[in-house]
């Protein structure tokens, strides 16, 4: 999620990591920190915000050195303040680090290392890696590294630099990307090319498990013991390409990086054994939600989708009526203030502006506010009174794609959540967890069909009208797939539920009017059959989102994707990955400014 810069050469570092740091800015972070080691001594610089505003203070401090880490933060753990920006340290202001990536585990072991004495100066999970070193530390910093790692369940990119071996720095990762530059007498280390590809284009990937110690003349990688025989790998990305890992669009990138973001979304919230999740945002108003017998859930735009699919689950597993409804239209409508009522908004940026209305006109009015949002100590995490984080990481494409995954997923757990708190059983509580922890592997399935899926939007690339079909917890989705492609290859498509088609919709339905139809082999997949057949016997084309193994299918439609078996409260979180590779590939067929489509904004701070 962050970026990360390292360097360790004969050059001055300062112009180096700067500029690798403004390199991966775009991406909207929300601090950054600099710190050069030297023999026994370090130099640290941290600002929140943006780089540009503060840089020249940096300049005038006039630090020079050659070993220097570096990160612009993107917090998932702990405010955005100067405290909480990396690097952290140890006790003794002797090591220093820069992570990108959650710590599972770090509350017992802050726990455990405030009980041995350890004093913290930030509220982030990182911080638990300095003070793990420090403990371990005997005259070898990568033995301490390594021992420290044993302890940490999570994921990390990991830069490491001490004033007591100024002359390495030691590199980790798990489930985090980081690769190293090779230069002349000099590394670099970053999360991500683009931030050193000015430098070097020559660069190693580091892989999950593997630890690297640099040092100018030298490099060492090993994973459990034994050294690692790396291949050096040369980037001709230009800087554009670079940013998107290779893809031509941030979109794209977007979409492949979905399963990460269902992983990451759940990551350290599961109990498994007891069929329950952790979700820490809402220990202070646990009592509460025992109570509740009613929730709203307000979103805009693909948020509300979210919600829409959240209104199944939570019907459904947590037995608690549910409403759903757009920002701006909640907001000026009599809002009927239930006393064992909750309203749980839903918004990426956290930022948006019909929703936080609604969130201050409710709670001026004494309501149980909750939010789901990806990014921390926004508006909206402020304002509420719990919530959950989406940790999807800065999504930069307009139209949103793995924001939406991480939306779902947390929807998941606060249907587990709130339904094992009701009548949801252990068994069942289970059953949905085990079967949520096959998902991100799932997904990946169908990312491996993305040149299939072009191949199916080329061949429709010629159509004006599409309709997207689907009925229960595929309906919403019916519903965010047509807004993807509307968003951004501006062709007219709708969502209808299947069931609705025949009270208006099939009045349109012609040859020239293709319908993309989601049925899975689900508990209504008999009632979508007949809608497609009510669509075929008027000649209109359908494209089917069916699930894997499903042969009959073929004999009807047109075209078919096909999606892997899952429990069908989850299959949004898989049919959803087609259609937004889908709407990508359309668009991409007919030259569209994809990452930027006409008349949108990222985040509508307006309302
Ligand atoms: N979990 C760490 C934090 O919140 C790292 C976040 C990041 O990857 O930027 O500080």
């Amino acid at each position: 999620m962050c970026g990360i810069v390292g360097y360790i050469g004969k050059q001055d570092a300062s112009n180096i990591v700067l500029s690798g740091l403004k390199r991966l800015e775009y991406r909207g972070y929300d601090s950054y920190g600099i710190c050069f080691i030297e023999k026994d001594k370090h130099h640290l610089f941290k600002r929140v915000g943006k780089i540009e505003k503060t840089e020249q203070d940096f300049l005038n401090k006039n630090f020079k050195g050659s070993v220097c880490i570096a990160h612009n933060r993107w917090a998932t753990t702990g405010l955005v303040n100067e405290e909480n920006a990396h690097p952290h340290c140890d006790c003794k202001e002797e090591i220093f680090v820069v992570h990108n990536g959650i710590v599972e585990n770090y509350k017992e072991l802050k726990e455990k290392l405030i009980k041995e004495g350890h004093k913290f100066s930030s509220e982030t999970d990182t911080e638990v890696i300095a003070h793990l070193i420090e403990k371990y530390y005997k005259d070898n910093l990568e033995n301490a590294v390594k021992r420290a790692l044993d302890d940490i369940r999570g994921t990390y990119g990991l830069v490491v630099a001490s004033v007591k071996e100024p002359d390495k720095i030691v590199v980790a990762r798990m489930s985090s990307p980081l690769i190293i530059g090779v230069g002349d007498n000099e590394f670099l280390v970053a999360s991500d090319p683009s931030a050193i590809i000015s430098r070097t284009r020559q660069i190693i990937n580091l892989d999950d498990g593997e630890i690297a110690v640099l040092e100018v003349n030298n490099i060492r990688i090993y994973k459990e013991e034994k050294e690692s025989k790396k291949d050096i790998q040369i980037i001709d990305w230009d800087i554009e390409l670079a940013e998107k890992d290779g893809h031509e669009h941030f979109m794209l990138k977007e979409i492949m990086e979905e399963p990460n973001v269902i992983e990451d979304a759940m990551r350290g919230r599961l109990l498994d054994d007891m069929g329950m999740v952790k979700l820490g945002g809402l220990e202070g108003v646990e009592n509460k939600l025992r109570e509740i017998n009613s929730l709203s859930l307000v979103g805009c735009g693909t948020a509300y989708y979210a919600c829409r699919v959240g209104k199944y689950m939570i019907e459904e597993y947590a037995d608690i009526p549910v409403e759903v409804d757009f920002g701006s239209e909640f907001r000026y409508k009599k809002p009927i203030i239930k006393k064992d009522g909750g309203i749980l908004f839903v918004s990426q940026s956290g930022e948006t502006a019909d929703t936080l209305s609604c969130l201050k006109e409710m709670k001026e009015k004494g309501a149980l506010t909750l939010g789901i949002t990806n990014v921390v100590g926004s508006s909206q995490a402020r304002e509420t009174d719990a919530g959950v984080y989406t940790r999807s990481g800065p999504e930069i494409s307009v139209a949103s794609t793995k924001a939406f995954l991480g939306q779902l997923t947390v929807l998941v757990l606060v249907t587990i959540y709130l339904g094992r708190q009701r009548n949801m059983s252990m068994v069942m509580g289970k059953r949905i967890i085990d079967e949520l922890k096959r998902i991100p592997e799932l997904a990946k399935k169908i990312l491996k069909q993305k040149e299939e899926i072009e191949k199916i939007a080329q061949k429709y690339k010629e159509y004006k009208n599409f309709w997207f079909i689907g009925r229960k917890y595929n309906y919403p989705i019916a519903l965010e797939g047509a807004l993807k492609l509307k968003e951004i290859s501006y062709v007219h498509a709708e969502g209808v539920a299947g069931g609705e088609l025949k009270h208006g919709p099939l009045a349109l339905v012609e040859e020239s009017f293709p319908t993309i139809a989601i049925c899975p082999s689900d508990s209504v997949y008999d009632k979508m059959i007949s809608n497609i057949e009510e669509i075929k016997a008027r000649k209109g084309l359908v494209i089917a989102i069916a699930t894997e193994g499903n042969e009959e299918i073929k004999k009807i439609v047109d075209d078919v994707i096909y999606i892997p078996k899952t429990l069908e409260m989850l299959t949004p979180l898989l049919s959803v990955i087609p259609l937004h590779l889908f709407a990508y590939y359309f668009a991409k067929s007919l030259k569209r400014d994809i990452d930027r489509p006409r008349n949108l904004a990222k985040s509508v701070t307006v309302e």
